[in-house]
C-alpha cells in the first residue's frame, strides 16, 4: 500500500435502486410515483427565464420556503429545504448527533441512516422491531445521542401511531427526535401537529414521493427556529447554494395545488389497498402498509428468484439481500394497468 492510500476514506456507501436505461419497463423498485407531477410544473418550466441562470440561486431559497410557510401555515423560519430529504437528513446528522453517544434507530428501515452514521462517525444502535415490524418504543427510553425513524417506516410501510410518537418523545426531550416523512401523505398523521410542544422535534418530508417530484430532488424539515438556524450554519459551512434556480422555481410553482396533490395519492392509494387484495390471494403475506409500496414475502416462493423473474420480464421491484428481510420484496405501488401486468407476471411465474 502506498503512504497516501493509508489515508483515504473508506465508506461503504448506500446503494439506490437500479434506474434501468432500457425503455418500456414496469418500474416498481425505487417508490416513485407513477403519475406526473402537479401541471403548474409544465407552466412554471416555460416560464423560467433562462437568463436567471447567469446568477447565483438565492441561498436562502425563499420562494420555496415562502410557499411551503403559506401551506404548512408555520413561519418561514421554521423551514429548512435541501437537495431532496438525504441533503436534508445528512446535514441534520451533522448538525444534531454530536453527543458522543450513539443515536437509536430501527434495525430495519431506511438503510442510509446507518450510511450517515458512519460516514459522520456518529456511533449508533439498531432496536430491533417486533415481529409485526413495529417499533417498541421502551427500547428507546434508554439514555442515547438521539433518534431518527422513518413514519411510516421503509421498507415494510408500517405506521406508527401519533400517540407511540409522542410517547417517545416525552422520553427524549435531551436529544434531537427526527421522524422521516418521506411517505406520511399516503396515509399517516403528519408529527407537524406535536412541533409547538416538543422544540426537540424535527420534521422532514419530500417532494420526491406523493408530490412526484423525485427528479427535482427537493427536501425540506420543518422544526423551531433554533433547529433551523443550526441545520442553515452547518449547510452554509458546506456549500452557499441550496438548489438551483430552475428547482426553486418549479418546486415553488406545485405546492399551492392541494387538489392535485390529494387526487394522486388517492389514486395510489386506492390501487394499493387493491394490491394488497391481489397479493393475499396469492398466498403473499405482508405487514400492512401505509405508505406507497407493499413489503410482500411468500411461504413457499423464494423473493429472489421471484424478483429475478420479473426482472426478465422487465418489471423491476426491490430486492434487499439483508439478513432478516432477504425473503421480502418491495413493490412500489403503480399506476392500476402496471399493476394489473405485474400480477400478471407474478402469477405465470406461480404457476410454472
Ligand atoms: N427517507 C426515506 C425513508 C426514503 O425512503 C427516501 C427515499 N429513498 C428518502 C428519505 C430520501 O428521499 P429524497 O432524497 O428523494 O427526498
Amino acid at each position: 500500500m502506498k503512504a497516501w492510500q493509508k489515508n483515504i476514506r473508506s465508506i461503504t456507501p448506500y446503494v439506490p435502486g437500479e434506474q434501468p436505461k432500457i425503455k418500456d419497463v414496469i418500474k416498481l423498485n425505487t417508490n416513485e410515483n407513477p403519475y406526473p407531477p402537479a401541471p403548474e410544473v409544465i407552466k412554471a418550466s416555460a416560464e423560467f427565464d433562462t437568463n436567471s441562470l447567469r446568477l447565483y440561486p438565492d441561498p436562502d431559497a425563499t420562494v420555496l420556503v415562502e410557499e411551503l410557510s403559506k401551506f404548512y401555515e408555520r413561519p418561514a423560519d421554521n423551514f429548512f429545504v435541501g437537495v431532496g430529504s438525504d441533503d436534508v437528513i445528512s446535514i441534520a446528522f451533522q448538525t444534531f448527533f454530536n453527543s458522543g453517544k450513539k443515536i437509536f434507530f430501527p434495525d430495519i428501515t431506511y438503510s442510509f441512516y446507518s450510511v450517515w452514521a458512519d460516514m459522520y462517525r456518529v456511533p449508533y444502535e439498531c432496536k430491533k422491531l417486533d415481529s409485526d415490524f413495529k417499533m417498541v418504543k421502551e427500547d428507546y427510553y434508554e439514555e442515547n445521542g438521539g433518534v431518527i425513524f422513518p413514519n411510516p417506516n421503509a421498507p415494510t410501510g408500517v405506521l406508527e401511531s401519533l400517540e407511540e410518537i409522542e410517547d417517545i418523545l416525552e422520553h427524549n426531550q435531551d436529544v434531537i427526535v427526527i421522524v422521516d416523512e418521506a411517505y406520511i401523505d399516503f396515509g399517516g398523521e403528519s408529527a407537524v401537529s406535536l412541533l409547538d410542544k416538543y422544540e426537540n422535534l424535527l420534521v422532514v418530508q419530500t417532494f420526491s414521493k406523493a408530490r412526484s417530484m423525485a427528479g427535482m430532488r427537493i427536501g425540506y424539515a420543518i422544526g423551531n427556529d433554533e433547529l433551523i438556524n443550526a441545520m442553515k450554519a452547518v449547510k452554509f459551512a458546506i456549500n452557499s447554494y441550496t438548489m438551483n434556480q430552475s428547482s426553486l422555481a418549479v418546486g415553488a410553482s406545485v405546492i399551492a395545488n392541494k387538489a392535485y396533490f390529494e387526487e394522486t395519492i388517492k389514486k395510489i392509494t386506492d390501487t394499493r389497498e387493491r394490491a394488497k387484495e391481489r397479493f393475499k390471494k396469492l398466498g403473499f403475506v405482508f405487514p400492512d402498509s401505509r405508505a406507497n409500496f407493499i413489503f410482500v414475502t411468500h411461504e413457499k416462493y423464494q423473493a429472489k428468484d421471484i424478483f429475478e423473474y420479473l426482472k426478465t420480464k422487465n418489471i423491476f421491484v426491490r430486492y434487499f439481500n439483508t439478513p432478516g428481510i432477504d425473503n421480502y420484496l418491495r413493490v412500489t405501488i403503480g399506476t392500476d394497468e402496471e399493476m394489473d401486468k405485474f400480477f400478471d407476471v407474478l402469477e405465470e411465474f406461480i404457476k410454472v
